[in-house]
């Protein structure tokens, strides 16, 4: 049991649930055929509410999975994806929609998780019909889901989607690229980490192998250099690391040597699953803090950390400056807002850290615990009718 389930809402006009056959033994049906048990899914992933929608015209397949609402709509991206089945689909939206629930919380946003996938070949160029189908069912939920770019979607999908709905964020000419609010996110992220360890927050001296300099890799190497840290850093695309090593005096190694560099901090800022079986013990690091998704190929890996000594920032903690630009987006914030949210960061990994401490637990459980904590304290507020 992760967060608190609210009981169900009303299903969406979008899901169809096929009508009992006539037939004395109907066989299996589709869902059966896959192995696919909708409910116990549900259950197993905690979710609130499901829809699908099939729309024959587009060929859109469409699936949205909500969470929790407990703090607020549910917000998540539409992800683009060739799934190899309905399935694979359905558990990647879940998985992914729990996911934000836990994200908002640590960020004391008042937002739920959810999260979407439009199941096909996202290099498609009929776009229009088929995100307006999907702004159509986001509108069915009215509300409930509040839909943004991911994997295979970008900005001009969500103009085709807000001509149906309102529910949609990160529009052209808005609250614009994320990954600067995103890098300073990181950036007081890692100095609460010296902080926990040394007692001093201080970056200056400090080295750091920061993995990936693309949007947010860049503008945190830029904050690094202006508080006098180290930086070593990779890229697979040479004229990325370029950019880093003339503006940011930092020093270029190969892609997989990044693992074994000495230095105090590890910033995967490229790939999620780099904390795994073969890099966990290569890693000459103090503390790992980055802004990459998923950065433990499995929950045991934050474990293994641990034992080694090594301070993990939970990535769904430090990198939750970009849902705090979207969030910003939401409620008209001014840049300033953003980035003074995004600065709090520092505070709420060191409550992690306690709570890792107290519990005698590792600090991505830690994150966990304090996001269960926000939304069960919530949702006790909000038991009466008012
Ligand atoms: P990006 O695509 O701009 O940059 C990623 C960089 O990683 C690219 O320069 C790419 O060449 C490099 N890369 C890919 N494979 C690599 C490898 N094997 N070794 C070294 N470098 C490699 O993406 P971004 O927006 O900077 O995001 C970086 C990470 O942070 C992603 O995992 C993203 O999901 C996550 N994230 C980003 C934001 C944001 O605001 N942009 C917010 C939250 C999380």
């Amino acid at each position: 049991m992760k967060a608190p389930a609210k009981s169900s809402g009303s299903s969406s006009p979008a899901v169809s649930i096929p009508a009992p056959s006539a037939a004395a033994d109907p066989g299996p049906t589709p869902g059966e055929r896959e192995g696919l048990d909708l409910f116990a899914l549900l259950a197993e992933h905690e979710h609130e509410q499901v829809s699908a929608y099939y729309d024959p015209s587009t060929g859109y397949r469409g699936i949205i999975a909500i969470h929790s609402t407990v703090l607020g709509p549910a917000l998540g991206g539409t992800r683009f994806w060739s799934y190899p089945s309905d399935t694979a689909a359905l558990v990647d939206c879940l998985r992914l929609a729990r996911g934000m629930t836990y994200k908002a919380a640590v960020a004391g946003l008042n937002l739920g998780g959810g999260k979407s996938v439009i199941i096909g070949d996202n290099r498609t160029t009929r776009r229009e019909g088929l995100f307006r189908a999907h702004g159509r069912h986001v509108e069915s939920l009215k509300g409930r889901y509040i839909t943004a770019e991911d994997v295979g979607t970008g900005t001009g999908d969500m103009e085709y989607i807000k001509a149906e709905t309102n529910h949609v964020t990160g529009l052209i000419g808005t609250s614009g690229d994320p990954s600067p609010v995103t890098a300073y996110g990181v950036y007081r992220g890692m100095k609460a980490c010296v902080r926990y360890r040394s007692g001093s927050d201080s970056l200056a001296g400090k080295s750091v192998a920061l993995q990936g300099c693309g949007s947010v890799g860049y503008h945190l190497a830029k904050l690094l250099r202006a508080e006098g840290a180290d930086i070593i850093c990779t890229d697979i695309d040479p004229q990325r690391v370029k950019r880093v090593v003339e503006e940011c005096g930092a020093k270029a190694v190969a892609s997989d040597a990044i693992y074994d560099v000495r230095a105090a901090i590890f910033a995967p800022c490229a790939l999620g699953a780099v904390i795994n079986d073969a890099t966990v013990p290569r890693l000459q690091v103090e503390i790992v803090a980055g802004a990459a998704n998923n950065q433990l190929a499995l929950d045991r890996h934050g474990d293994l950390l641990e034992r080694r000594g090594i301070t993990y920032a939970p990535d769904y903690v430090i990198n939750g400056g970009g849902l705090i630009n979207v969030n910003a987006e939401l409620h008209g914030w001014a840049p300033e807002r953003a980035r003074s949210k995004a600065g709090e960061i520092y505070d709420t990994l060191l409550r992690v850290f306690e709570i890792a401490r107290e519990e005698g637990i590792p600090s991505h459980q830690a994150a966990d615990r304090l996001a269960e904590q926000r939304i069960a304290a919530i949702a006790q507020v909000r038991r009466n009718f008012v």
